[in-house]
C-alpha cells in the first residue's frame, strides 16, 4: 500500500467493493454456525511461499492467501487494514488436501 493511499481515510471494505465494483475474489460471508479456523500469529516476516490461490487485498479489511511452504500447506490471513503494519496470521502447516478444504470452507463462508 502507498503512503498516500494509507493516509486517505476510506470507507470500509464492503463499501468500497460495490462503489468500485471490484471483481476481485472475496470470501462469502461466514454462514450461521460457522467453525472457527484456529489462526496462529505468525511474527517477524513470514517464510516464502508459492501462492496456490489468493482472495482480493483491494477492498476487504482482510486477505487469505493458500501457500505451499517448502512442502506443506498453509492458509495464510493477511489484516491490512485499521493496523500499522499488516498481521499476518497463519493455520498450522498440513497436507495440500487439507489446507485446500479449509480453503474452500473459507471462500463459501462455512469457516472463518
Ligand atoms: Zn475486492
Amino acid at each position: 500500500m502507498s503512503a498516500d493511499a494509507a493516509a486517505r481515510p476510506y470507507p470500509s471494505g464492503a463499501i468500497r467493493a460495490e462503489l468500485e465494483g471490484c471483481a476481485g475474489r472475496h470470501p462469502a460471508p461466514p454462514l450461521d454456525g460457522a467453525w472457527g479456523i484456529e489462526w496462529l500469529p505468525v511474527a517477524g516476516r513470514p517464510d516464502a511461499a508459492r501462492v496456490q490461490g489468493h482472495t482480493c487485498e483491494r477492498c476487504r479489511d482482510l486477505s487469505y492467501e493458500l501457500l505451499m511452504v517448502g512442502g506443506a500447506f498453509v492458509v495464510r490471513r493477511t489484516r491490512w487494514r485499521g493496523v500499522r503494519r499488516a498481521e499476518v496470521h497463519e493455520t498450522a502447516r498440513v497436507r495440500r488436501a487439507l489446507a485446500v478444504e479449509w480453503w474452500r470452507a473459507l471462500l463459501t463462508g462455512a469457516a472463518q
